[in-house]
């Protein structure tokens, strides 16, 4: 007979052990937690980390604003250390985005966020190093900052056992199966678990676990390439995490001198399904990374390169995650498909996913627009008044 749980998460990233314990600590029975591999080695163990709140969807800010509020209170909310560091957030911008992040601010002051748009002037007071060229506007974020992605997942991992949630690495879900009686057959590894409830936060992995059941969800595995420098010694203190509109890249201080350099386009990479294995970046886009680097921070044109990692991206067509109940299977729910951002959402996904598995509701965003159903409908997220280049949406 198989054994029985009320929920089981599937993936052991910042998004599944968030909502491991937000389950287990709003006591929703049995929960366990099954992880192939181990706590945050996927695309959670390479994230860039970076906690800033300017979207063009109101649902993302007020998540972003969640997930904010819960690293500035990691330690006493969740306990450990998440890494977070409140550096500030700058947003650099061409005239044709002005009026985007115009609205983008005016949003997030609407929710109590401090946010501010920024002159040339005002944005060299911050930054006085960075070079202005190209850049008509700025958008400044003083709370935001960036954090560490694997200290993150092992925190809420922790604090999921702490509530007595039951975490087992290396156990693979191999298929779910909801034709017979209420429960949903979890066939693992490791035997089989029949669950009231389950929540698939298996990132890329998780179309085929879906697709035996009928649900349709295009993911495509896009692999990113990170390039980490040293500034020179002359630099001072760090930068702001800066997000480089015109140049379509950003920069992110890592400790008192090092700096990482990554992409903002979720499709700038390659597709990949090889997800499991480590790779090198390619030269071409360590060149590209630093150069622009330099270009910004023209002080910075001899920063010695260190190394470079890689890690895949999630990527849906709206690069808009899937969020909640699977309509045509009762008792199936998902988080996945964060396209590249969804580090700084894991703390308010934690909470909303185990508001609708426990309520069948949320009060913390409205999470309609992220419904599954959507990219076989077509009904696809827009951006009307966002920006017009795939990222910050
Ligand atoms: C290079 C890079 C930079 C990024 N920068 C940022 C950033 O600055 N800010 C930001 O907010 N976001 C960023 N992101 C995105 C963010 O890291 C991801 O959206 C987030 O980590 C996704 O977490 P996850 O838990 O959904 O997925 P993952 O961390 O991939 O976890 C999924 C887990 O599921 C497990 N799994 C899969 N299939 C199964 C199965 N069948 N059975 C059991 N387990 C299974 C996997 O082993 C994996 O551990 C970045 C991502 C990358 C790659």
């Amino acid at each position: 007979m198989a054994e029985t749980a009320d929920v089981v998460v599937v993936g052991g990233g910042c998004i599944g052990t968030s909502i491991a314990w937000q389950l287990a600590r709003r006591g929703a029975g049995r929960v366990v937690l099954l992880e192939k591999t181990g706590i945050a080695s996927g695309a959670t163990g390479w994230t860039s980390a970076i906690v800033r709140m300017h979207y063009t969807h109101e649902p993302l800010i007020k998540m972003a604003l969640f997930g904010r509020r819960m690293f500035e209170n990691f330690a006493d909310e969740v306990g450990g250390d998440s890494g977070f560091r409140c550096v500030g957030f700058l947003v650099v911008v061409p005239q044709d985005e002005v009026p985007t992040a115009r609205r983008v601010v005016g949003l997030q002051r609407g929710l109590g966020i401090d946010a501010t748009m920024l002159s040339l002037e005002e944005i060299a007071e911050i930054e006085p190093r960075l070079s202005l060229e190209g850049v008509a506007a700025g958008a400044w974020e003083p709370d935001s900052g960036h954090a560490d992605g694997s200290g993150t997942a092992n925190a809420f991992a922790e604090a999921a056992r702490n509530a007595r949630a039951d975490l087992r690495m290396g156990v693979e879900v191999t298929e779910l199966d909801r034709s017979s009686g209420t429960s949903i057959r979890v066939s693992t590894t490791a035997g089989d678990i029949d669950a009231g409830s389950v929540v698939l936060a298996s990132g890329y992995r998780t179309s085929g676990l879906l697709k035996p059941l009928g649900v349709e969800l295009p993911i495509k595995p896009v692999r990113h390439s990170i390039a980490v420098v040293k500034r020179s010694p002359e630099f001072g203190p760090p930068h702001p995490v800066i997000s480089d509109r015109i140049q379509n890249g950003y920069y992110r201080p890592e400790g008192s001198g090092l700096v990482l350099l990554g992409d903002h386009d979720p499709l700038e990479g390659d597709v990949d399904p090889d997800i499991e294995t480590d790779k090198q970046p390619p030269p071409s886009s360590i060149a590209r990374h630093t150069a622009r680097f330099a270009s910004r921070f023209p002080s910075e044109v001899d920063a010695t390169y260190r190394r470079g990692y890689t890690g895949t991206y999630d990527t849906t067509p709206d690069f808009q995650p899937a969020l909640g109940a699977v309509n045509t299977v009762p008792g199936l729910f998902v988080a996945v498909g964060f396209s590249g951002h969804g580090f700084k959402l894991s703390p308010s996904v934690g909470r909303i996913l185990s508001d609708v598995v426990m309520d069948g509701e949320t009060n913390v965003a409205d999470i309609s627009m992220f419904r599954i159903e959507r990219f076989v409908e077509g009904d696809l997220i827009s951006a009307p008044g966002g920006y017009g280049k795939r990222s910050l949406t």
